[in-house]
């Protein structure tokens, strides 16, 4: 899968693209990313990118004219690449997104900054506006680490053959379980013991009723979308008994 980033920040990019899985998956050519300076598109002798906003107002807007050469050099080796702004104005960014653009070939991903862009850029050059967060950035940099990040997890092969995106949390909507490994003993805390029985199928269930005990506690909104079976229905009849037994002071 490939990637281009437009950015006015190129460097950003050197040190996380190069450490890790992501690292390694762009040495095993499983990815390949691209960053592309906007500044290199402006037009006149200084390299100017943004302007003032036409009706005044605080701050600066991109200019138009480079980001569209930028898109345009991109889109020339392929038309059909996805093309991306990030901004929080844009659609929230989730696991299932995630998914679903890692069937993308090539991905375009166009990073704000200032004020961010000239709307005709929007309506002209971008297929979906997505935002990583109900916050603002100064600069669309880290959203698109983080989007590409996201994404490059679903890629076959990218977490190692024996590892798949699908067992993290969110898949199926649920939470994923506490997870240990040695010591045995830390500071006179533990582990549970059925994760030293080598009862598989004890140990599944387990699994799954600390992830469905963690989704209602943390994040029960996740619950209405999740596919549950009759025995996960069952767990969570347990677990939210057994909530409210200790709530009313009769735990064990
Ligand atoms: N004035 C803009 C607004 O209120 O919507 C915010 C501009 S922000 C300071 C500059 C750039 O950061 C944006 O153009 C966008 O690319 C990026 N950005 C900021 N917050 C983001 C978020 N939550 N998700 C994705 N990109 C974001």
């Amino acid at each position: 899968m490939r990637f281009d980033i437009l950015t006015l920040f190129p460097n950003m990019f050197s040190s996380p693209l190069q450490e890790s899985i992501l690292g390694k998956a762009i040495e095993r050519g499983l990815i390949q990313i691209q960053t592309v300076n906007i500044r290199d598109f402006a037009l006149d002798k200084h390299k100017v990118v943004d302007d003032t906003p036409y009706g005044g107002g605080q701050g600066m807007v991109m200019k138009v004219e480079p980001i569209a050469r930028a898109i345009e050099s991109v889109k020339s080796q392929n038309p059909s690449a996805w093309t991306i702004y990030l901004t929080p104005q844009g659609k929230p960014f989730d696991q299932d997104s995630a998914r679903k653009l890692s069937s993308q070939p090539h991905l375009v991903l166009l990073c704000g900054r200032y004020e961010g862009v000239d709307e005709r850029v929007k309506d002209l050059f971008i297929d979906e506006e997505i935002s990583i967060g109900d916050y603002v950035l100064t600069g669309g940099e880290l959203a698109a680490m983080v989007l590409i990040d996201a994404v490059s997890r679903f890629i076959p092969g990218v977490l190692g053959s024996d590892r798949s995106a699908e067992e993290d949390s969110f898949f199926n909507s649920l939470l994923e379980y506490p997870q240990y490994t040695r010591p045995f003993n830390f500071r006179g805390s533990g582990i549970p013991e059925v994760l030293l029985s080598g009862n598989h199928s004890a140990i599944s269930l387990w699994r799954r009723k600390e992830a469905l005990r963690r989704t209602s506690s943390r994040r029960p909104d996740l619950l209405t979308k999740a596919n549950l079976s009759e025995e996960d229905k069952k767990l969570l009849e347990e677990i939210l008994k057994q909530e409210k037994r200790e709530k009313a002071g009769h735990g064990f």
